[in-house]
């Protein structure tokens, strides 16, 4: 698999190369050189696979040959060890569920599948993992990289600042993983990481890698729940699917347009968000204005620079699409608590984020 740098098209990188390094100079993001894509037989087939199977499938047609199939396969299986059901709230209103796995948050997916790449390439060289959390990635990354050889993990969170579901997560794992707790905010946790990779003396000897950057392998495996999704919604219907996706850094969307450049059928994608409103509003105006940051009760989505656009941009301007065609909406913390209790009335528990 070859891939580009989205800020300087001439740096072309293997996928190892890609997942090692995360991202490319000048903080560019790496992209595809190669778009696969399925026959509508061939989506039709694959959509009978069970999801480890058919994941395999997917992830291959971008990897190629630089990991063996059946390499893959195994790693794929020990990633992807829980399911993402399509729970029915009514008659065409569907919930794909992500948080079945081991930390609660889709970042499961994305991280599981990472730790799992990273080990298959890295060799015998000892890899260290640093990252700052403000909660959710910390545990998904802190269980993903639990005992694999040669990572270390070294998670730096704000003291007081998470829930202590969320700190024990992390923090009563031991082994490989290491958890500093900070008495300062996120921000601070985070120009500390930075500092740490701005120093080239320490980045080259530690190998350090951040779970945090927009690593490649964290995207290829988020793709796989949308076949997923449709696989689970009967044939007659697969034609109507519309997805609104919860956006914040604008992965899994990204992820979700990826599988429909493939030829999942998908009629249209809403891009999602709470008030951090950026895309939306470009989407509306034709310009690019971040507000500052505002938190709310999605904190996830609490993202108003979202690092993953560029790549949203070039898959529409790779397929000749139009972003005019990209549904969009935002919602205020009002809405989403009235949308969370119209939800129990039918009978269905969410999440401000759903
Ligand atoms: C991370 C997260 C999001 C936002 O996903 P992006 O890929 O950053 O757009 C939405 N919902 C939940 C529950 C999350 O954990």
């Amino acid at each position: 698999m070859k891939l580009y740098n989205l800020k300087d098209n001439q740096e072309q990188v293997s996928f190892a190369q890609a997942v090692k390094q995360g991202l490319g100079k000048q903080q560019g993001l790496f992209f595809p050189k190669d778009l696969p894509s399925f026959s509508q037989a061939e989506i039709d087939a694959l959509l009978k696979l069970d999801f480890a199977t058919r994941s395999s499938r997917i992830l291959s047609a971008f990897i190629g040959d630089e990991i063996p199939a059946d390499v893959l396969a195994k790693r794929v299986n020990t990633a992807f060890a829980f399911p993402a059901p399509v729970t029915q709230i009514e008659e065409d209103i569907s919930c794909l569920e992500l948080f079945h796995g081991p930390t609660l948050a889709f970042k499961d997916f994305g991280g599981r599948f990472m730790a799992q790449m990273l080990s298959e390439v890295a060799g015998d060289q000892p890899v260290t993992i640093l990252t700052a959390t403000s909660g959710d990635t910390g545990a998904a990354v802190a269980h993903a990289f639990y005992k694999l050889d040669n990572v270390q993990v070294v998670i730096l969170y704000p003291q007081g600042k998470i829930s202590p579901l969320q700190e024990k997560l992390f923090c009563t794992l031991g082994e490989n993983i290491h958890t500093v707790a900070i008495q300062d905010d996120f921000d601070a946790c985070q120009a500390l990481v930075k500092q740490a990779f701005d120093d080239e003396y320490l980045k080259n000897t530690m190998h350090l890698n951040s779970a945090n950057s927009i690593n490649i392998s964290r995207l290829l495996a988020q793709i796989c729940y949308y076949f997923e999704a449709v696989a689970q919604i009967p044939a007659e219907k697969r034609q109507q699917l519309v997805i609104s996706v919860p956006s914040g850094n604008f992965g899994d969307l990204t992820a979700g347009l990826l599988a429909k450049s493939m030829g999942l059928p998908v009629k249209r994608f809403i891009a999602a968000t709470n008030v951090n409103d950026t895309v939306p509003r470009y989407l509306d105006s034709g310009k690019w204005e971040p507000h500052r940051t505002i938190a709310t009760l999605s904190n996830a989505m609490d993202v108003s620079q979202p690092n993953n656009w560029p790549r949203i941009e070039e898959l529409y301007h790779r397929k000749g699409w139009l972003l005019s065609d990209l549904s969009h909406g935002a919602v205020s913390d009002e809405t989403t608590e009235e949308t969370v209790c119209e939800l129990a009335q039918k009978g269905y528990i969410s999440e401000p984020h759903a």
